[in-house]
């Protein structure tokens, strides 16, 4: 096949390489830069790509455009698993919460939806002391991130996208030898395109390795997000938080926290910190409640003691939300006599619009050439 002109993908995230596949598969001659190499990278919170729990849902993300861009992501994910993608998984999902909470506009396009209303005599997670008060189920994917991720490496940099390591600067971007670029930087995009932010969330997860799968009575897969009351989960700044429980091949995720704040000039956190009570987990600061939670609700839907589980292992990483009001940016920019495709953004949502989002780039790009 002649390929077509020369593109960089800036970001070797999810995005990034989300982007790669769909432009190398299309016949283009694909280079991803990355100061981060997701081959050997573990820890850095910045690199959001390392941390996701990954559900398909889009919470935590604000995009004008989010109907459409996860509709066609869930499309995507539903061929994937059709065409057994590995790392591509269903769960019966229970988003619950202990006060009443209305449907999401998103909604409408979840496979097999019920409200608590149908649904709550029958099984569901449930904390002992903390009754639901609403909540709805249905059929949502999840990428198991231990085999999806290291097989979309695979089917990129093994498979003719170049790749170069390499920390660019703004002033870098103008000498580049492309034809275009594509910028899925995500948080990188602060310092190399100038862009102010709002906000991140930081989130907090906790890896319990070899957990058994968790299953419903039908003997499906199950996976759960509980939102307690205000009194018995907050950040220091007293916003709500709520605790997820996704388990994959290598055991259970259990998330979470969302605490808002920004990376300052030094690199350092400063926003919502951990309130009372924390737990020091692999030395970091961690909500006592995620753990505490998880158990009780695990314990008494599901009969198993976290306690003889092996110790959890602690991490966090970084929601790049940069702003609420349409903080996703996914847009053409002419830079000097450059054409850049912006891709950035995802907040707590980048597996889950991840294709929706790099189909949305080819259509930008190939309206342009
Ligand atoms: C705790 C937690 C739980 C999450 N759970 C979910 C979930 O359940 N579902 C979901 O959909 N999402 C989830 N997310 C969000 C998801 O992880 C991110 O949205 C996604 O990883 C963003 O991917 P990305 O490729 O856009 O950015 P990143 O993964 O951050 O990648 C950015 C890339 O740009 C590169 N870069 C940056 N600056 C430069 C530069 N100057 N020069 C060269 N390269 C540069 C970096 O090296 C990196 O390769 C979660 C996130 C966290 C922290």
């Amino acid at each position: 096949m002649i390929k077509k002109d020369k593109i960089a993908i800036i970001g070797a995230g999810i995005s990034g390489l989300t982007t790669a596949f769909i432009f190398n598969n299309k016949g283009w001659d694909v280079t991803v830069i990355s100061k981060d190499d997701p081959r050997t990278s573990f820890m850095n919170p910045e690199f959001s790509s390392l941390y996701p729990a990954a559900s398909i849902i889009p919470h935590s993300v604000y995009s004008d455009e989010l109907l459409d861009l996860f509709r066609v992501s869930n499309n995507y994910f539903h061929s994937l698993w059709e065409g057994k993608f590995p790392g591509v998984k269903v769960n019966e999902h229970f988003e619950l919460f202990a006060y009443n909470q209305p449907l999401p506009n998103y909604a409408e396009l979840l496979t097999n939806l019920e409200t608590w209303d149908k649904f709550n005599h029958e099984f569901h997670p449930e904390h002992p002391e903390h009754a639901v008060k609403s909540g709805w189920k249905f059929r949502g994917f999840f990428a198991d991130w231990g085999i999806y991720f290291p097989e979309l490496i695979d089917r990129t940099l093994n498979q003719g996208v170049h790749f170069q390591k390499k920390d660019l600067q703004p002033g870098d971007l103008s000498d580049l030898p492309y034809d275009h670029i594509i910028n899925c930087s995500e948080i990188g995009s602060v310092k190399l395109f100038d862009d102010k932010y709002d906000l991140i969330y930081r989130g907090h997860i906790l890896h319990i390795k070899d957990a058994p799968p968790l299953f419903n009575l039908q003997g499906n897969p199950v996976s759960y997000n509980f939102s307690p009351d205000l009194t018995t989960y907050q950040s220091t700044s007293g916003t709500l938080q709520d605790v997820y429980c996704y388990p994959r091949n290598d055991g259970w995720v259990l998330g979470g926290s969302r605490q808002e704040g920004r990376i300052n000039e030094s690199g350092n956190w400063e926003g919502e910190t951990v309130h009372e009570p924390f737990m020091k987990i692999d030395g970091l600061k961690v909500p006592a409640q995620i753990l505490e939670l998880h158990s009780k609700i695990i314990h008494h839907s599901f009969g198993i003691d976290i306690s003889n589980l092996s110790p959890p292992k602690a991490k966090i990483g970084y929601r790049y939300i940069r702003k609420k009001d349409n903080g996703l940016r996914l847009e053409a920019e002419e830079l000097g006599n450059k054409l850049i495709i912006h891709n950035y953004g995802h907040g707590g949502a980048g597996v889950t619009l991840s294709w929706g989002c790099a189909l949305k780039v080819a259509e930008l790009l190939e309206a342009r050439v």
